[in-house]
């Protein structure tokens, strides 16, 4: 597991042996590649000059983060449920406090994802923690390492425990995700990933292909997926960066966005 390279731009990790010239996620047109090239940085040069900071975002939720911020600045939050703990997303280092952290809590029953952007180091993950991998399957062509725990979903939604259900919103990726937690919030909270993006204003919502390739979604996939968050009950947002939590007026936010492209 140690020989593994990590894409210094997205924070892919490839195990030793199937590494690519160029990092496949990165080659995707929804990322991109330095101009300087393709570089590449191993976990132990990571332990050395990045740390994971620990913030706790409410009870029972926990943000995980790299600090100083690395690869494209991804965060991961814990979430404490009684049948189980479950990570939303991926961030690309593991080290012994945040081991020792979560172990204390409970261990992890699943790790679950939003979409390719997020995998990183997902195996280094579960192997600690012995569980399960969930990623929906129409993004399978996307998992660059594969191993033991990866469990892939497919439909429109899948039930997890404690009421917590994984719900398939495409447009960013096919297979993007989003998890849904009934007992964060009276209305229940939406885990986004970046399948929507919350402006710096926290006035708007976007859905896009690509945030940082200014590649917008098609008319039909914006109606699409609003119908699709029409339909689920929530008053409070957390999307892929710590900039974006949000937990007042959500969907008249979100109504108001959608309004300026439906
Ligand atoms: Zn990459
Ligand atoms: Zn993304």
């Amino acid at each position: 597991m140690n020989n593994q390279l990590i894409c210094s731009t997205c924070g892919t990790a490839y195990p030793a042996g199937s590494v690519p010239e160029i990092c496949n996620i990165c080659l995707d047109e929804r990322q991109w590649v330095p101009r300087e090239g393709q570089g590449w940085t191993k976990p132990a040069e990571l332990h050395k000059k990045y740390s994971i900071k620990l913030n706790r975002l409410k009870h029972r939720l926990y943000e995980l983060d790299i600090n100083p911020l690395f690869a494209i600045g991804q965060r991961a939050l814990l979430v404490l449920s009684e049948q189980g703990n479950i990570l939303w997303d991926c961030i690309p280092l593991l080290d012994e406090m945040t081991i020792e952290f979560i172990r204390a809590k409970g261990g992890l029953r699943g790790i679950a994802f939003s979409h390719p952007h997020f995998y990183s180091n997902m195996n280094d993950w579960a192997g600690v923690f012995d569980c399960p991998i969930y990623i929906h399957k129409k993004d399978e062509q996307h998992i660059v390492a594969t191993g033991k725990h990866l469990s892939l979903w497919t439909g429109d939604e899948m039930p997890l425990w404690d009421g917590m259900r994984l719900i398939n919103i495409g447009g960013h990726f096919e297979g993007s995700s989003i998890l849904h937690v009934p007992f964060l919030s009276e209305e229940g909270s939406i885990l986004c990933g970046d399948s929507l993006f919350l402006s710096p204003s926290k006035k708007h919502f976007s859905a896009v292909y690509s945030s940082p390739n200014r590649i917008p979604l098609a008319l039909s996939e914006m109606r699409r997926i609003k119908d699709r968050l029409d339909q689920i009950p929530f008053d409070t947002f957390y999307g892929y960066i710590k900039s974006q939590n949000l937990d007042k007026e959500v969907k008249r936010i979100l109504e108001l966005s959608m309004e300026r492209y439906i």
